[in-house]
């Protein structure tokens, strides 16, 4: 019961309903406990590095902090040096994936950012030439 699919449905059936979970644990909570798999390629004591499991790149991983921040837009300036450290992270597990020409860092943000979980993560992207605008 509860196996990996049913939680992405129950992901993306909230974010198609606008709902906020207010800081109710997500997939990514379960995921930092290892209650539900995933192939992490870095964690330290502040966050977890894993890829995602619907890439839409050649290289497609999420950094996510520990702590359960629900989204960009409700940080406050107590989460300077995490935030701070997400990105650091970010760039060298980029530059540990190979992505030498370069990658792209994305944070959705609520409905009009089409977030589906709401666990603050930075999405990275690379290994193909990306387009822009996004969509
Ligand atoms: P958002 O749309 O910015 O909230 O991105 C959520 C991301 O989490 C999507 O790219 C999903 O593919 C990804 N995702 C959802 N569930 C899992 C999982 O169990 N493992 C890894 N990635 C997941």
């Amino acid at each position: 019961p509860g196996g990996q699919d049913e939680e992405v449905g129950k992901a993306q059936r909230a974010a198609a309903a606008g709902e906020d979970a207010g800081g109710q644990p997500t997939i990514f909570s379960k995921i930092i406990a290892r209650s539900v798999p995933a192939t992490i390629l870095y964690e330290d004591d502040k966050c977890l590095v894993f890829r995602d499991v619907a890439p839409q790149a050649p290289v497609h991983f999420l950094v996510i902090p520990k702590r359960p921040i629900p989204r960009i837009s409700r940080v406050g300036p107590q989460d300077t040096e995490l935030l701070g450290h997400l990105l650091v992270v970010a760039a060298r597990t980029a530059q540990a994936e190979g992505l030498a020409d370069g990658y792209r860092l994305v944070i959705n943000d609520g409905k009009h950012g089409a977030q589906s979980v709401y666990h603050l993560h930075l999405h990275v992207l690379g290994g193909r030439q990306l387009g822009w605008p996004p969509g």
